[in-house]
């Protein structure tokens, strides 16, 4: 597919397997705060995170112990303060990867006058800055997010991040000028939902025949090709 044509205004990073590899530490973190909170883990070891927001992971496996979606959404707070705090005492003790290409592609795209970075991840807002921090990236170089934190639905994240953009730019930011990157079917299906430019990279835990199943508008290895493929 031919690089795109309009004017990109928008560019919103998935954190996990497309910035970043956490190598364990967002589970263990997860974990240890499900215990503090919940009182258990429930089934945390077998659980699949693949863009799933932390919301609905833990409306997976805490309805399940007895929790309503409506305690789990009271507990959001005190839930988003504990996994930060055990996320930042465990993170030194992971081999966390930054992804190829991806330090470059965010320098290049905040070097670029009328383009904003911005994340869209199912992390909650709290450990979002501190998976980024630990990358090698500055929470601060993207200028908008949306978190796993804010809607159990990642299909609503994209949304969120557009509206403050606009309010913080001051343009209209058509959905077609909005570019959507991650390693999950579940990224693909959120930027479908905005009716953005879907961009899939191969470098998360998700096989490359059910990404690619999933009709990404871009499909690639890695990040080293988004310019040149996605964007001149
Ligand atoms: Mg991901």
């Amino acid at each position: 597919m031919a690089p795109i044509a309009t004017d990109v205004q928008l560019i919103l990073f998935d954190i996990d397997g497309t910035l970043m590899l956490p190598k364990g530490a967002g589970r263990a973190s997860t974990k240890l705060a499900m215990l503090e909170i919940f009182k258990t883990a429930g089934g945390i070891d077998d659980h699949h995170f693949g863009g799933k927001t932390d919301w609905q992971t833990l409306l997976d496996l805490m309805q399940v112990e007895g929790f309503s979606s409506d305690d789990i959404q009271r507990l959001m707070p005190d839930y988003e303060a504990v996994v930060a705090r055990h996320l930042s005492a465990i993170i030194p003790d992971y081999p966390i990867e930054t992804c190829p290409g991806a330090l470059d592609v965010v320098h290049e795209v905040r070097r670029r006058e009328g383009l904003i970075p911005g994340i869209v991840t199912g992390n909650v807002s709290s450990t979002a800055p501190i998976k980024l921090r630990a990358a090698g990236f500055d929470p601060d170089w993207f200028v908008v997010g949306a978190y796993g934190s804010e809607a159990a639905d990642r299909n609503h994240l994209p949304h969120l991040a557009v509206s403050r953009a606009e309010k913080l730019s001051g343009r209209r930011i058509p959905p077609e000028q909005v570019v959507v990157i991650g390693d999950t079917p579940a990224d693909i299906a959120c930027a479908r939902a905005l009716g953005g430019v879907a961009v899939a990279v191969s470098t998360g835990y998700t096989p490359r025949e059910e990404l690619a199943a999933a009709q990404p508008d871009y499909f690639l290895d890695d990040l080293t090709q988004f310019f040149g493929q996605v964007m001149l």
